[in-house]
């Protein structure tokens, strides 16, 4: 099954790039957009970012066959009750939260008898966002979860062939263990980077200047990630509390005890841990989610 008409609510990264994506798979689909705002409506219609923009959430969504929330988690629930009573029978509601069992709470309520739900996480992003950030090649090789939760397997299947026509492979898992893997993989890193990038900015000590001349690589990497949209994170952290603080927790302990290495002047301890966590990265690039060049193919020093 592949859908004639799909709508895109939310005109940022996710959306545009997943528009790009389809019209580079040839898929004949009628894509229609909405996004809150006049002036992201008016950047969609001079970009060509959808088949059609459209002013008002119901005539986007209706007679659509797949609908995507891609918005900020905490606006999912909201605009899934406003559009809940106008899909079409048989349509497929999905979404691209960074977080699941909160969407799932927020959205499930509002799918009425014969619409089916199947929450999705494309794990593909960078630190822009808006409807010109997007880019076709954005999914190419990277997952998209599916967190089913027991919705109609047809409907999951078609989700899944849509995402891999998108360039994405596709893996179902459990609501809380996703959020719980991403927790891990990237809620708890972003944490880390914006914490860092503050203790940067305010250590008086160290010139701003200084900071952004002479910055080394690693916290160069930070600067990228802590540069991401403050609203998406803001709602993933709010919406993905228990699994981040659990997983903060851990770091904390971890933290402790290499500061303790450092003091005691404990070699072997941060010899050790250092080989364990670059196995990690060899691991990443050989299952082809990350480049193997130094400093990730940058050239500029
Ligand atoms: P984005 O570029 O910031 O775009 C967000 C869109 O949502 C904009 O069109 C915005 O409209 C609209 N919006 C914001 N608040 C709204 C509200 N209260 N009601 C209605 N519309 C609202 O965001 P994105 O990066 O595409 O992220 C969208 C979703 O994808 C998030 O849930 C995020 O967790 C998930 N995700 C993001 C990444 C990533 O790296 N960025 C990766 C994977 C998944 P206006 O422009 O009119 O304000």
């Amino acid at each position: 099954m592949s859908y004639d008409r799909v709508a895109l609510i939310g005109l940022g990264l996710i959306a545009s790039s997943m528009f790009w994506a389809m019209k580079r798979a040839g898929m004949s689909a009628h894509v229609t957009g909405y996004a809150r705002s006049v002036e992201t409506r008016n950047v969609a219609r001079d970009i060509g970012l959808c088949d059609t923009v459209c002013d008002d959430l119901i005539s986007a969504v209706t007679d659509a066959d797949l609908v995507v929330l891609c918005l900020p988690i905490g606006a999912m629930g909201p605009v899934m009750s406003e559009i809940g009573p106008y899909l079409k029978p048989g349509c497929t509601v999905s979404d691209v939260g960074s977080v699941k069992r909160a969407v799932i709470d927020a959205v499930q309520p509002h799918i009425a008898e014969g619409i089916h739900f199947v929450p999705a996480h494309p794990l593909a992003g960078t630190e822009h966002s808006g409807p010109k950030a997007g880019f076709a090649a954005l999914f190419d090789s990277r997952w998209c979860l599916l967190t089913p939760n027991g919705a109609d397997p047809v409907a999951v299947s078609a989700l899944s062939v849509y995402w891999q026509a998108l360039g994405a492979k596709v893996d179902d898992l459990d609501p809380d263990h996703h959020d719980l893997v991403l927790a891990v993989t990237s809620h708890a890193p972003h944490l880390i980077a914006y914490t860092m990038v503050g203790v940067a900015d305010d250590l008086h000590r160290v010139t701003n200047s200084e900071v952004i001349n002479y910055s080394a690589t690693g916290f160069r990497d930070f600067t990228r990630i802590a540069a991401s949209d403050p609203t998406m994170w803001r709602d993933v952290f709010l919406s993905n509390k228990d699994a981040t603080l659990e997983i903060l927790g851990r770091f904390t302990e971890e933290l402790f005890a290499l500061q303790r290495a450092i003091r005691t002047g404990d070699g072997d301890l941060l010899h050790d841990y250092f080989t364990r966590t670059r196995a990690i990265r060899r691991g990443i690039i050989d299952a082809g989610q990350d480049t193997d060049a130094p400093d990730f193919g940058r050239t500029k020093g």
